[in-house]
């Protein structure tokens, strides 16, 4: 018998507490279960049961219910209010009649059980079997919920790592960026006319790239402060927030001649200026995608309950879902998922502008607000957008 204080689910020795006051007893249940692998811990009291259970945790308890000084019933009573053996199964080994364990299995909590003497020995190996599986697969699944909220916490620490890594990275840069940008103007102002034509094309270049690394820096901080410029959730009017967006994205729209219509919105507990974000995200890149026909975008809302399930990827089904629908180029469904990763893009930067952040910074923003983001798209066809707010409190970026 080992001494291992706590069930290792690495190990397939599990711990099985045999318990009767007559050595001949212990000595049968001991032969029985014998050569199955278990650690086979015996007591000769209820007081010396208990005192086991302070060490380790067992599977399985065999419990002889005729005992001097503490009977069985007494015993189990006191193992079930302990919170280490609370739920630790007990088989009660006994002589009297089913109905007076009945009586107990009434107002008894956990996992009870019961062989009447003389015990069949394959019965009780059976019955042993069975607890003992259930105790593997709980400490099995125990062990998973610990590594997955170890996991959790490891990516919470490395994304606000990445956070303020990204926050000092587009900081810095501004800086220098300046720079670059200050002697290109000097350059141009100083030198028009005295270069030649290769030269002129060479600026502009060179203008171009700092244009967009300064679109890259702009992102990228927006994508950082994200969490730590957050603020408290208030009721925010998502018509009067979308206004809003459609008056920012104004000059797109009125070069694009694109139409934007909005349903019926309604009014949320939201953070307002991640609202805008998101919005102006989605329907900006609604335009900047386009296809051949003139770019229409629709936002709409419905509750929750009332959607379809094929429809809904959220499993909760309150609050709204909102969608934002375009006539553009569409997405093959190979990259649904991907496009929601920072820098991921479908199209190179000449085919169309970006840094590939927007939906990043979606996706973060609908988390933030207890939601699921998606696309459904078809190419060629146009991308429905959709997100849902559930109404919950913020969560802690
Ligand atoms: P960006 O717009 O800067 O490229 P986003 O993160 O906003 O970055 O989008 C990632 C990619 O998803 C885009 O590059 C584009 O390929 C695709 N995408 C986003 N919105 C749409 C849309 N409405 N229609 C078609 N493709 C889209």
């Amino acid at each position: 018998m080992s001494d291992t204080p706590i069930h290792n689910p690495e190990s397939p020795r599990v711990s099985i507490l045999l318990v009767d006051d007559r050595p001949e007893n212990l000595l049968a249940l001991e032969s029985s279960l014998e050569g199955l692998g278990y650690d086979l811990v015996k007591a000769r009291s209820g007081r010396e049961a208990l005192r086991s259970l302070l060490a380790r945790d067992f599977a399985v308890i065999l419990l002889d219910v005729q005992m001097p000084e503490m009977d069985g019933f007494e015993t189990a009573s006191l193992i079930r209010k302990r919170t280490r053996s609370g739920d630790t199964p007990i088989i009660f080994m006994t002589a009297v009649r089913k109905a007076d364990i009945e009586v107990y299995e009434g107002y008894s909590a956990g996992a009870v059980d019961y062989m009447f003497k003389p015990f069949s020995p394959e019965i009780l190996r059976a019955k042993v079997a069975v607890f003992v599986e259930l105790f593997k697969a709980k400490a099995n699944l125990e062990q998973q919920i610990l590594e997955a909220s170890r996991l959790n916490q490891e990516l919470a620490r490395s994304n606000k790592e990445l956070e303020s890594f990204a926050y000092v990275v587009s900081h810095d840069l501004n800086e220098p960026l300046r720079a670059v940008r200050n002697y290109l103007d000097l350059l141009t102002r100083r030198c028009s006319g005295k270069l030649d034509a290769e030269a002129e094309k060479f600026i502009a270049g060179a203008f171009r790239g700092a244009e967009n690394m300064q679109r890259l820096i702009k992102d990228l901080l927006a994508f950082s402060r994200l969490s730590s410029k957050a603020r408290p959730f208030e009721q925010v009017n998502l018509g009067a927030i979308l206004d809003g967006v459609v008056e920012i994205l104004n000059p797109a729209i009125r070069e694009t001649a694109a139409a934007v219509t909005l349903g019926d919105l309604p009014a949320v507990m939201a953070d307002p200026v991640q609202m805008t974000q998101l919005f102006q995200n989605l329907i900006g890149n609604a335009v900047k995608f386009r296809g051949e026909p003139t770019p229409t975008v629709h936002i709409f809302a419905a509750p929750a309950e009332q959607v379809k399930v094929s429809v809904l990827r959220d499993s909760r089904r309150s609050g709204w879902l909102i969608g934002v629908k375009d006539n553009g180029i569409g997405i093959s469904r190979d990259h649904f998922d991907r496009i929601f990763m920072i820098f991921q893009r479908l199209h190179t930067r000449r085919e169309y502008p970006g840094t590939g952040i927007g939906l990043a910074v979606c996706r973060k923003i609908v988390d933030r607000h207890g939601g699921t983001i998606w696309v459904d798209s078809k190419p060629g066809e146009g991308s429905t957008f959709y997100f849902t707010l559930p109404g919950v409190e913020p969560k802690d970026a």
